[in-house]
C-alpha cells in the first residue's frame, strides 16, 4: 500500500532516483504501520486520528485482538469496530509487515526468510535481516534478529563480519513473529488453509523464540523487552516468556535487567572458560570478563533449577574442544542452575575455524554429560541455506559517511530542481 508512488523501494536505493518531497523533511514511501506495536503504542495512534480518550483503551484492546490474536490483513476483517473508525485508520495508518524478499527451504524443514524493514530514512534502502524457522517434534522455535549487523566482532560469527547498521524497533521484531506465522498460516484467521479441523494454542507451529539471529540483543534492550511483551501478552501472541530466549554474548549491565523487568529465559554464548582465549573469541569479554558474567548469571533474577541458564558452547577444532576445558567447564557452571547447549561450529566463507571432528564432540559431551548435564549437542538445523547459528548475515551495509553526504546533497539538489516549477 504506497501512498506515495513517486518513492518506491527500488528509487530509494539510487541516489540520483530520490524524489522532491524528501529534499528537506523526508517523507516515508507508506503510512506507518500498526502492526507490531504495543498497547500503549497503538492508544497513542488512536489519540492521533482523534479517538476520545475515554475510548482509547477498548479501541486498542480491539485492534489488539484483531492484529495479534486473528492476524487480520485488511480493515474490513476488523467487524467489531465500526466502518467511521475503520476508515479513519487507513486514511493514517497501514497493516503493513516487513517484506520477504527471499525465502529458502532447508531439506531438513527450516525455513529462512530474508525480510526487508521499511526505509527509515532518505539514505536507507530498506534495512534487510534474517529470520529462520526451525520445526521440530512437538515444537516450532522462531530465530529472530535484534539488530542488523553487530558492533561486537566474535571471530567465528558470520553476522559479527557484517557493521552495525542500525538497531530494530519493537515493531520490527515482532514484525518477524507475524510474518512467520502468517507464511506459516499458524493463525485461527487462516483456519480454512489448514483444513476444517480447529487448533488451538498447543497445536501452534510457533511455539518458542530465541533471539540467536543477527545482533546483540541487550544492546537493542528497550526494544528486545517491549516485543517480549507484546509477544507474551495472553490476549494476543500469548507466547509465554518461559519459552521466549535472549541469548547475550554478555553484555553484564543489562543481564540483571532482563531478568527483573523482562524475565525471559536467559542464553550466555560462553564459548571459551579461559580469558585470554574468551577475549580472543568473544572480544566483549575483554570489557566484561568470565568471573563478571559468572556472577551476573549466579544472581539471574528468577534463576532456578525450573528455570536453567543456557550456556552455549560453539565446539572449534582444536581451540576449545580438549577434555580439559570440558572439566573446566563443569568446573566454572558449579552452583549456577545451568544447561549446556554444545553447538557445532557453522561454517561459513572465509571462515579460519573448522568444526571439532564428531568424536571429539562426543568425548566433550560425555564428560559434561557425566557432570550431570543432559543432551548437550545441538543439531545442526539449515546448513544448506545458512540459516545455521552465526551463519546469518544480510548485505545490507551501512553506508560510509561519504557516501551519505553524496545521497544527501543529491537529494538537495533533486529537491532544489524539482521544487522550481519552470525544471
Ligand atoms: N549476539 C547474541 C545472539 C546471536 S548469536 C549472542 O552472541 O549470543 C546466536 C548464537 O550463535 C550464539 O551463541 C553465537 O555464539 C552462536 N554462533 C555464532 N556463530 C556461530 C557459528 N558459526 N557456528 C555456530 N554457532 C555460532
Ligand atoms: Fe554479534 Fe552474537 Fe555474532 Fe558475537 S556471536 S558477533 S555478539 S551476533
Amino acid at each position: 500500500m504506497n501512498q506515495n508512488p513517486s518513492f518506491t523501494a527500488e528509487t530509494a536505493s539510487l541516489p540520483m532516483a530520490v524524489p522532491a518531497s524528501m529534499a528537506s523533511t523526508w517523507v516515508p514511501a507508506t503510512l506507518p504501520s500498526l502492526v507490531g506495536r504495543t498497547r500503549a503504542g497503538l492508544i497513542a495512534a488512536l489519540a492521533e486520528i482523534g479517538v476520545p480518550e475515554k475510548e482509547r483503551r477498548m479501541r486498542a484492546s480491539q485492534l489488539w485482538h484483531w492484529i495479534y490474536q486473528q492476524g487480520a490483513r485488511d480493515w474490513s476483517a476488523m467487524t467489531t469496530i465500526g466502518k467511521d473508525l475503520r476508515m479513519r485508520l487507513a486514511a493514517h495508518f497501514t497493516l503493513a509487515l516487513p517484506e520477504v524478499t527471499s525465502e529458502q527451504m532447508s531439506t531438513d524443514g527450516t525455513r529462512k526468510w530474508l525480510m526487508r524493514m521499511a526505509p527509515t530514512g532518505p539514505h536507507d534502502r530498506g534495512a534487510e535481516i534474517e529470520c529462520v524457522y526451525i520445526p521440530e517434534v512437538g515444537r516450532g522455535t522462531l530465530c529472530v534478529s535484534s539488530q542488523v549487523g553487530c558492533t561486537l566482532t566474535c571471530t567465528f560469527c558470520h553476522t559479527g563480519t557484517q557493521r552495525l547498521v542500525r538497531n530494530l524497533t519493537a515493531a520490527e521484531i515482532v514484525g518477524q513473529l507475524m510474518v512467520a506465522r502468517l507464511r506459516l498460516n499458524d493463525f485461527p484467521s487462516q483456519l480454512g488453509a489448514h483444513g476444517t479441523v480447529p487448533r488451538n494454542d498447543d497445536s501452534r507451529l510457533v511455539t518458542n523464540i530465541v533471539f540467536m539471529g543477527m545482533g546483540e540483543p541487550l544492546y537493542n534492550f528497550e526494544s528486545v523487552r517491549d516485543a517480549i511483551e507484546v509477544m507474551s501478552d495472553g490476549d494476543g501472541l500469548s507466547l509465554s516468556r518461559r519459552r521466549i530466549t535472549v541469548s547475550t554474548s554478555g553484555v553484564v549491565p543489562q543481564i540483571a535487567p532482563l531478568g527483573q523487568d523482562v524475565s525471559a529465559m536467559l542464553a550466555i554464548s560462553l564459548h571459551a572458560v579461559r580469558n585470554d582465549l574468551r577475549d580472543e573469541l568473544v572480544p566483549l569479554n575483554r570489557k566484561y570478563p568470565i568471573e563478571m558474567l559468572m556472577q551476573a548469571c549466579r544472581t539471574y533474577p528468577g534463576v532456578s533449577n525450573a528455570r536453567r541458564i543456557t550456556f552455549e558452547y560453539v565446539m572449534l577444532k582444536a581451540v576449545n574442544d580438549s577434555d580439559a576445558e570440558a572439566r573446566d567447564l563443569v568446573r566454572l557452571l558449579k552452583g549456577i542452575p545451568a544447561k549446556i547447549n554444545l553447538i557445532p561450529f557453522n561454517p561459513w566463507p572465509g571462515t579460519r575455524y573448522a568444526c571439532s571432528d564428531w568424536d571429539r564432540i562426543e568425548h566433550f559431551s560425555d564428560i559434561v554429560f557425566r557432570a550431570g548435564y543432559a543432551s548437550p549437542v545441538r543439531t545442526p538445523r539449515g546448513r544448506d541455506i545458512l540459516a545455521a547459528c552465526g551463519q546469518l548475515k544480510s548485505e545490507t551495509e551501512k553506508l560510509s559517511a561519504r557516501a551519505r553526504m553524496i545521497l544527501d546533497d543529491e537529494t538537495r539538489s533533486n529537491g532544489a530542481a524539482m521544487s522550481d516549477p519552470s525544471a
